[in-house]
Formats: structure tokens, C-alpha cells, sequence
């Protein structure tokens, strides 16, 4: 049994491409828009997630600069005012095209399987345990748990049953001798994963937009939620709020619970 815990790693996110956005602000007559984030009158000129928000947020009325579209007389210059307006009139769309890819390392499959009812706006790799074999049983003890002695003696010997067994069905099962086709190791590795417990740890690229971000944050970080995935999206909180201060600044944290000013952006 080997002792882990959680961790969330932060390994992709958007990136504007300004030669390209200034091409088109060219042909539209916004380009002073892009002229304000070069002066750096807005607060967060080089954030490009917050960017990008404001950019198609934007495109949708013309409202680069007053007048461009005629019903428009004057617009908002202050990127989180602006950002701020498009969370008040729950103008969510925008923030879809605003996506962050995670690691989610040593995660059991008690969390996976919660995380996986987040549907629209996410995209999922997770480790398969059909293809790799487990050696040992990876598994995060909280801290109340460990603190409890008797309770990790059990939990522990519980747990080495279960990798002993896992390697005794491999060299039951023959998947390490000469010539074992893939097929047959996949299928046999498939059927010895059942015995592991639904702790065992395990990880997956999770990539979720901006909107579905600020929803799964409020849901997982509730007071009833279950506590791993609590940890882990308390963490992914954070980390959004120094990525995209303006697109989350409006959350109270009260006891781990993240609750947002606007709801259901
Ligand atoms: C504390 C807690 C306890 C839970 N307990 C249980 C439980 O006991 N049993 C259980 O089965 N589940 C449970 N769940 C899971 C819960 O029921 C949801 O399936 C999960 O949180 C996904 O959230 P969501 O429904 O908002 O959908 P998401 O997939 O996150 O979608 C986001 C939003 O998009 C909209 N949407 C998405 N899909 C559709 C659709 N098909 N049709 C219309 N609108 C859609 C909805 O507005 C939805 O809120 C629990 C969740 C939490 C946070």
C-alpha cells in the first residue's frame, strides 16, 4: 500500500494570439480595444483567459469603442467591470471559450466517479486500469483517518491483502511469461482491478470551461459534497482565482464552501 495525496496540477491554458486579433479588429474598426490593453489601462492586460472573455464578449454587440455599432454610445474601459457585467447579466456563453486542462493526480475512483457526472463543457482522459496493472494500491488516508490508530492497522492490512492478491493473480494468470498477447493481459488486468477498492488512487487529464468551472466549483466545494472532492476543487478555486481574478473574484469561501455571487452563470 502506498500512502498519497491528491494533487492538482494546472498544465494548459488559453493562449490569444494578438496578431491575429488585431487583424480582424482591423477590418471591424475595434483596434481600440487592443490599443487600451497595450497601454495597460486595463487591470489585467496580459491575461488572457480574462482576455479572451472580454474579447468575445465583445464581438457580440461591436461595443470595441462607442459608435462602431450605432446603438451603442458608450462602453465599459475597466476589464473587471466588464467582466464583472458579463457575470451580473449571466452572459455565461462567453466564458465557454475559456478552458483550463488539469491533472488530477491521485485521485480515487470514489472522486472520478463524481467528477464524471459534470457533463457539458469538460473533456476527460483518465487512466485506464484496464490497460495498466496495478503493483500496489495507491490510496489517500485523510488526516482524521490517520490520526486513528486502530483504524489504519486494519485499513493497512486490509489493503495488503489486496495487493498481495493482485500479485498473486498475475502469476496466476501468467501475464508476465513469454509471449502473452495484450489482449489477454488487458482482459485478465480488467477482471483483477475488481479487487481493488473504489479508493484506489488513480489520475485523469480533466480539461472544463470557464462556466462549467464556476458551477462544479460551487457544487463540489459544498458543505455536503463528499470531502476528497471537496480538497481537490477548494484547490482548483484558488488556482482560477490567480488565473482569472476577475472571472471568479466574486466567490465567498465560508468554512471550505465556495459560493458564488452569481449563480448558474
Ligand atoms: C453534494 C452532492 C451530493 C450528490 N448526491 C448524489 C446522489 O446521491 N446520487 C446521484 O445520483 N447524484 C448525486 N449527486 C450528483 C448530482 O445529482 C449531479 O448529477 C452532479 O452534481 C452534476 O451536476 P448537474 O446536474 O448540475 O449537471 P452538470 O453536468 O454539471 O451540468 C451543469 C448544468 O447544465 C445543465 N444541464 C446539464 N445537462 C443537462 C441536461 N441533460 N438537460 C438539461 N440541463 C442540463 C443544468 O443546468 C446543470 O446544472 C450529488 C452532487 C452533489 C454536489
Amino acid at each position: 500500500m502506498k500512502s498519497v495525496e491528491p494533487e492538482v496540477f494546472l498544465v494548459a491554458r488559453p493562449e490569444l494570439d494578438y496578431a491575429e486579433v488585431a487583424r480582424y479588429l482591423s477590418d471591424v474598426g475595434g483596434e481600440s480595444w487592443l490599443e487600451r490593453l497595450d497601454r495597460g489601462d486595463l487591470d489585467a492586460e496580459l491575461n488572457d483567459p480574462q482576455n479572451l472573455a472580454e474579447f468575445a464578449g465583445r464581438l457580440c454587440y461591436r461595443s470595441w469603442e462607442p459608435g462602431l455599432n450605432p446603438n451603442v454610445s458608450r462602453v465599459r474601459t475597466d476589464q473587471t467591470q466588464y467582466l464583472e457585467n458579463i457575470l451580473r447579466s449571466l452572459h455565461g456563453s462567453v466564458l465557454e471559450h475559456v478552458n483550463f486542462s488539469f491533472v488530477l493526480h491521485n485521485v480515487s475512483r470514489v472522486l472520478t466517479h463524481e467528477l464524471v457526472r459534470h457533463r457539458p463543457g469538460v473533456a476527460i482522459s483518465q487512466e485506464s486500469l484496464r490497460f495498466v496493472r496495478l503493483q500496489d494500491i495507491p490510496f489517500w488516508f485523510p488526516e482524521w483517518a490517520r490520526e486513528d490508530q486502530e483504524l489504519m492497522k486494519r485499513a493497512t492490512a486490509l489493503l495488503e491483502q489486496m495487493e498481495e492478491f493482485q500479485g498473486w493473480m498475475a502469476g496466476h494468470f501468467g501475464l508476465d511469461e513469454e509471449g502473452v498477447p495484450f489482449s489477454v493481459k488487458k482482459h485478465h488486468t480488467s477482471f483483477m482491478r475488481r479487487f481493488a477498492p473504489e479508493g484506489v488512487a488513480t489520475g485523469l487529464v480533466w480539461t472544463a470551461n470557464v462556466r462549467t468551472l464556476r458551477h462544479t466549483i460551487e457544487a463540489r466545494t459544498a458543505a455536503g459534497a463528499e470531502e476528497e472532492i471537496r480538497l481537490l476543487f477548494g484547490r482548483i478555486g484558488e488556482l482560477m482565482r490567480q488565473e482569472a481574478p476577475a472571472l471568479f473574484s466574486d466567490y465567498v469561501v465560508e468554512d471550505g464552501a465556495w459560493v458564488p455571487g452569481w449563480r448558474k452563470v
